[in-house]
């Protein structure tokens, strides 16, 4: 039976020769190839600057710090994510206050909005599955409320808006290279920002908030010491990985044109349903369909789960939507209100499968199952 997973990586020989190179090298932790791939990261996003971190989490908690947020304020965020963006408002004992989505799986502003009160001090608005969310509603919001904007663009590089990069908009913007996003340095994390000061202190916070990092010390031609500022981290991303990330990069504009064009395949294929709900592009909006999920209503003659059973039993992986964080038992505790558009979507939609390259009787095959299962 054929098998096909619900995603792969998309590395090679070059990324595997770029992390044999360095590893020769000599120097294998934070160097050289960490501040070249930031430089190339920057670039690439159109920000000033890019700090890079160990993953994504530690790339929202250093933001979290950096911006301000103390224990007992509140940061405004949707449950349906995965749970590193309600965690990372809790590192810093601050609370994070859950509000809806809209169809599109991202923060819904009314209902965002409501939730203000006199502690809220920040909102973490994340990109869901590389679908980029409402920023200009949302930064108006903030500039309104006094409030710190945080993008959790863990799946949403190569995503834009009207041409502007996910990356370029914000001072806090967070990245994930995971295997399981657009691209990968095994694990990773990135901070884009164009404010100076923000980023030495997320380059401090990295580094155990050391006042000299290795690589000035190491160029120093006069003994230097370093002193600790400040309670800090070691968050800091390997050259190893960096240098995989350097040639991810350089492909990315191309997986992000293949990826769109499979998204292009479901939707061409599965519009036919009308008990399916499918991803829009809202006008201006680029997705880089790091996932692609849809939507099974219950007019369906499958249920969602029936449906997921029944491609495992022919082959092909699937995983269930985007989860909801107040319904974790790490947060039973705040006893949150039920939210009833966040539950609906997250217990009935189903992420498909997408990667690439992804041949083309690959696709062929899932297509004809799926229709065999809905008929
Ligand atoms: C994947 C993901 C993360 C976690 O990224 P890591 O790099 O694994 O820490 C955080 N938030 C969202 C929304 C994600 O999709």
């Amino acid at each position: 039976m054929r098998k096909i997973p619900i995603a792969l990586p998309c590395l090679g020989k070059e990324e595997a020769q770029a992390a044999y190179d360095t590893i020769l090298s000599g120097w294998v932790t934070q160097g050289p190839k960490v501040a070249e791939f930031e430089t190339k990261f920057a670039e690439y996003v159109g920000s000033k600057y890019a700090v890079a971190v160990s993953n994504c989490t530690t790339a929202l908690h250093l933001s979290m710090i950096v911006a301000g947020i103390k224990a007992g304020d509140e940061v405004i965020c949707p449950s349906m994510s995965f749970i590193a963006t309600a965690n990372s408002i809790k590192y810093e004992n601050a609370i994070p206050v859950f509000a809806e989505v809209d169809s599109d799986y991202n923060l819904n502003l009314d209902d965002a909005k409501s939730k203000i009160t006199s502690k809220t001090k920040a909102i973490l608005l994340v990109h869901q599955i590389g679908m980029p969310a409402n920023i200009a509603g949302f930064r108006k919001l903030c500039d309104e409320h006094n409030l710190v904007l945080i993008e959790a663009a863990a799946c949403a590089i190569g995503s834009s808006i009207d041409g502007k990069k996910i990356g370029s908009h914000s001072d806090f913007v967070c990245f994930s290279f995971h295997p399981r996003k657009v691209i990968t340095t095994g694990d990773g994390g990135m901070v884009t920002t164009s404010n100076p000061q923000f980023t030495e202190r997320l380059k401090l916070l990295r580094q155990h908030a050391m006042s000299v990092n290795d690589r000035v010390r190491h160029e120093s031609t006069k003994v230097i010491f370093e002193e600790h500022l400040e309670l800090g981290y070691n968050y800091r991303l390997t050259d190893i990985q960096a240098s995989i990330g350097i040639h991810q990069l350089k492909k990315l504009d191309e997986m992000v044109n293949a990826r769109r064009a499979i998204a292009k395949k479901y939707i061409d294929e599965l519009q036919q349903y009308d008990f399916i709900g499918l991803p829009i592009e809202q006008k201006g909006i680029i997705s880089n369909y790091q996932s692609f999920s849809i939507y099974i209503d219950k007019t369906s003659p499958v249920s969602r789960n029936d449906f997921m059973q029944a491609m495992l039993d022919v082959g092909i992986a699937t995983r269930k939507g985007i989860m909801t964080a107040h319904r974790e038992p790490a947060y039973e505790y705040m006893n949150s209100d039920p939210m009833p558009i966040t539950e609906d979507f997250a217990d009935n939609s189903v992420l498909l499968p997408l990667y690439h390259p992804m041949p083309d009787e690959d696709f062929d095959y899932m297509i004809s199952c799926i229709k065999k299962i809905f008929s």
